[in-house]
């Protein structure tokens, strides 16, 4: 009885969607007919803004130009221009001044917060914690609106299984089932449930498609992916986030399979506007329609135009292509203009969304920019998140939490005092230097005598455009103090890794070892005291396995952005109890990359005792330093008594398992409860596992709690080498534990 309101309110509330939706699609068809095809044009054509927002600056060549092309009403977007006062002034040129006034919509690289900076994307993807992921979007969300931005290209949802490419930093891993719910969260995140709200963004999710998967992980390389690979892997958290309803989708710089993808017809129109029904838009990535060029699938940016506008990216990210060659092209008869007419009125519908007819400037409001940017609540929600993130690699003999009192511990690493590389790569707008470092951190707890001795630079200066970083490989003369200071302490932390700027885009590495000289550093201070503590900073899984070896407590900290230091302190301190789980499989060595948990068997399987027959390494171990799925707590869990409803289903019924986890440690803890299936036999080979669930639990110390998960139609199958969904009968296993590798597990039959 009780729901015939609710369900009388969703009704209404659908009707209204629908309503509202109708609205703005003959909004749109009235304003296609008014406008020129030079104004389409403008519309699927984006700028930088890097010049003086009240008009053409004398540094940049190009500002006269697009100034007059703003006036023209020939810009649909800009993008890089900050502050609300350069949004304002932007869109009244082309809101008062172009005949249509039909307002821009603002992008910006809102990739781990605006001002105040969650940690790096794979870091938050580390606490598996769906909640807070959105809760950390939101707060970018609600500071870069507060500066006129309307428009964000993140989510990055770019699968990867390769440590080497530096963009693992900027996405959720390897794995496309957690990547998925990564990429909803974050969308909602950013979007929140209704777009004209003044304090959500649209968002995109890029770089559609492949471009994790660029070979030997060198940046924009080519892809040489297979169909299965390209609809199990690649699209999952693409189609996610469709059926999410984000606004926008970049295509990205790469080819597969010998074309370029913003070129790719079969991509953006047969999947993602064809099968997946996208309404929104293709925004290209950086000029990568011009790049088609160099590719050698363009002769000219006459035919890149051609193509690009054909293949479906609708609009181009200064380029300078689509605005050079697709009016004449029109009229050329060479392209149609319904393919112009298709792509603005995407472009429109997202403008309509976001309200920015009916108020093109209600994003720049100066007195909410003032109250957001910075705000203490967000603070919180980042230091919050911040904690989530840590993933405790090895504690042996309890080193870890420290103790509070009566301690000398010595602090060595130069990325401990520092305030800068915490931050990240991809942190445009917020000023440098504004980490709360490590040190920091730590000198907040009071109780213990703390001595900080750098021991060696990370890095020797950075050249300033690129942010280029120059390692330190040679200059080894502040050791001794460093080892002097550990050899009197009772613990020593080290804080170790890579700086802010080797990863990212464009910041590819041949090797996963600890940067410069900072693993003669750990050894040298190793040999005086073996009591240390590691703490990881770096934006991809490294091959520590010297460490994992001599070291005993490890902690993974990433890079956690604005309150690094207090986060890593509260965990250090045993305050915070760490929960974090890696999204990325750690190799032992470079040479196993890529590698991943969710791999093939081959033709010569491993045998009960472990060993692999042939298909294996002579100079290393197969098996990954740590698994995807792995982190520690200072509890302790144990699994029993898993359970399925039954042992034979049939295709389409759900299979229900259960597990008890209980807390058999001191703390109170939370736990990432993992489940992962094997379809043991498939037309399509099936990797050995692949995760199908997760939850995370708050467990009380001695506490049981039952977990349950539902195995369905939409986790039982598979896409085959048609790109084809569907489910096979035969035998299923189903493993659940705290990691890929240590589970229980069960059998059932599918048919
Ligand atoms: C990156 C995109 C980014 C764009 C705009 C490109 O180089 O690949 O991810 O959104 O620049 O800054």
């Amino acid at each position: 009885k009780n729901i015939i309101p609710l369900v009388l309110a969703l009704f209404a509330f659908q009707i209204c969607t629908a309503q509202k939706n109708q609205k703005i699609e003959i909004k749109i068809d009235s304003l296609l007919k008014l406008m020129t095809i030079e104004e389409k044009v403008g519309q699927m054509n984006q700028y930088n803004g890097f010049w003086d927002a009240t008009g053409p600056s004398p540094k940049n060549g190009s500002a006269a130009k697009k100034y007059e092309h703003l006036r023209k009403g020939w810009v649909g977007s800009m993008l890089n221009v900050r502050s609300v006062e350069q949004v304002r002034s932007v869109q009244k040129i082309v809101v008062e001044e172009s005949r249509l006034g039909i307002p821009l919509i603002i992008g910006f690289d809102v990739i781990h917060g605006y001002k105040t900076l969650s940690p790096i994307p794979l870091a938050e993807s580390a606490s598996w914690d769906l909640e807070a992921i959105e809760q950390s979007a939101r707060v970018a969300a609600i500071e870069a609106s507060a500066t006129g931005i309307n428009w964000t290209f993140a989510p990055m949802v770019d699968v990867s299984r390769d440590a080497r490419w530096g963009r693992v930093m900027e996405g959720a891993g390897e794995d496309p089932y957690l990547g998925s719910k990564i990429a909803i969260a974050r969308i909602n995140g950013f979007q929140g449930d209704d777009l004209t709200d003044v304090s959500t963004i649209a968002a995109t999710a890029k770089h559609f498609a492949g471009y994790g998967f660029a070979e030997a992980g060198r940046e924009y390389n080519a892809v040489d992916i297979g169909t299965s690979t390209l609809h199990n892997i690649v699209f999952p958290p693409f189609k996610a986030a469709v059926d999410a309803n984000v606004k926008t989708l970049m295509n990205s710089f790469n080819e597969i399979d010998g074309v370029p993808v913003t070129g790719s017809s079969y991509l953006q129109r047969d999947i993602l506007k064809g099968k997946w029904n996208f309404n929104g838009f293709v925004i290209s990535d950086w000029a990568s329609i011009r790049e088609m060029i160099s590719w050698g699938h363009a002769k000219d940016k006459k035919q890149a135009a051609k193509i690009a506008a054909t293949a479906g990216s609708d609009m181009d990210m200064e380029g300078y292509v689509y605005i050079e060659e697709l009016a004449q092209l029109v009229k050329d008869g060479v392209i149609d203009e319904a393919l112009l007419d298709d792509a603005v009125s995407r472009i429109l519908r997202v403008k309509f969304e976001l309200g920015l007819f009916e108020d093109p400037y209600k994003y720049c409001d100066e007195a909410r920019e003032k109250e957001m940017i910075g705000n203490s609540k967000h603070h919180d929600a980042v230091l919050d998140m911040a904690k989530k993130s840590i993933v405790l690699l090895k504690n042996e003999n309890n080193v870890l939490p420290l103790k509070k009192e009566g301690q000398k511990i010595a602090l060595i690493g130069a990325l401990a005092a520092d305030k800068n590389s915490p931050l990240g790569s991809w942190r445009i707008a917020s000023d440098d230097n504004t980490a709360v470092s490590v040190l920091e951190g730590m000198q907040s707890y009071k109780g213990n005598e703390l001595v900080y001795k750098k021991g060696a630079d990370v890095s020797v200066g950075s050249t300033a455009f690129v942010k280029e970083v120059k390692i330190n490989t040679t200059d080894k003369s502040e050791f001794d103090e460093a080892i002097k200071a550990a050899k009197n302490a009772d613990v020593v932390v080290m804080v170790l890794g890579e700086h802010g700027f080797q990863s990212g885009e464009a910041r590819s590495r041949t090797d996963l070892q600890l940067p410069g000289v900072q693993q003669d550093l750990l050894e040298a201070v190793y040999k005086v005291n073996t009591n240390i503590v590691l703490v990881l900073n770096n934006g991809r899984p490294l091959a520590i396995t010297w460490a994992d070896k001599h070291i005993p407590a490890i902690v993974e900290a990433w890079q956690l952005g604005t309150q690094t230091g207090n986060a890593v302190a509260q965990v250090l301190y045993g305050d915070y109890n760490p929960s974090g789980k890696l999204p990325m499989t750690f190799p032992r060595r470079v040479g196993q990359v890529p590698i991943y948990y969710n791999y093939k068997n081959t033709g010569r399987p491993t045998n009960k005792e472990g060993n692999v027959f042939w298909s294996h390494y002579i100079d290393s171990e197969n098996t990954p330093l740590y698994s995807f799925g792995h982190g520690l707590s200072y509890t302790t869990f144990k699994y029993s008594n898993l359970k399925l409803n039954g042992k034979q289903f049939k295709i389409g019924d759900d299979v229900t398992v259960s597990v008890d986890v209980k807390n058999t440690g001191a703390y109170d803890g939370k736990e990432v409860v993992q489940l992962y299936i094997r379809d043991l036999v498939g037309s399509v080979t099936r990797p050995v596992r692949e995760l199908k669930g997760f939850e995370l639990v708050e467990i009380k110390t001695g506490e049981t709690k039952t977990i349950t998960f539902k195995l369905d139609k939409e986790t039982l199958g598979f896409y085959n080498n048609q790109g084809e969904y569907i489910i096979e009968s035969g035998d299923f296993k189903v493993f659940v534990g705290g990691n890929s590798i240590h589970t229980l597990d069960a059998d059932f039959e599918l048919n």
